[in-house]
């Protein structure tokens, strides 16, 4: 480990004394790997509330349409538009929590995350 690594290590544990607790019980596996989070003796991990939508089409043509009516002023359209929902969450999902070294993999698609919180909410 060198002198970087054991710098943010020691500024990691004095942030942690002054922070909000996280209590055994909420612990769960890593929604990515299914380990631990301390599996890799990283300090840190996330939870994670995503919130994902769905575009309606037919609501965002009509806003676009009303814009087009007023000569395209989009601003003048969003305020005395019809102010309609143009995206809908389809159900709102649980926090999850990733482990350090997965959060650190940037191959990892939003997408995946969410489909996979869906399967474990519905477990
Ligand atoms: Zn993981």
């Amino acid at each position: 480990m060198d002198q970087a690594e054991q710098d943010r290590r020691s500024r990691i544990r004095k942030e942690v004394d002054a922070m909000q607790g996280f209590k055994q019980l909420e612990f769960q596996p890593c929604l990515l790997c299914g380990r631990g989070m301390a599996h890799n003796q990283d300090l840190d991990f996330y939870r994670v509330r995503l919130e994902r939508f769905l575009i309606d089409y037919a609501k965002v043509q009509q806003q676009a349409g009303f814009e087009m009516s007023l000569g395209g002023a989009a601003a003048l359209g969003q305020i005395l538009g019809p102010d309609h929902d143009l995206a809908k969450e389809p159900s709102p999902q649980s926090p999850f929590l990733i482990c350090g070294q997965c959060a650190m993999d940037k191959k990892t698609p939003l997408a995946l995350l969410s489909e996979r919180s869906v399967a474990r909410d519905e477990d």
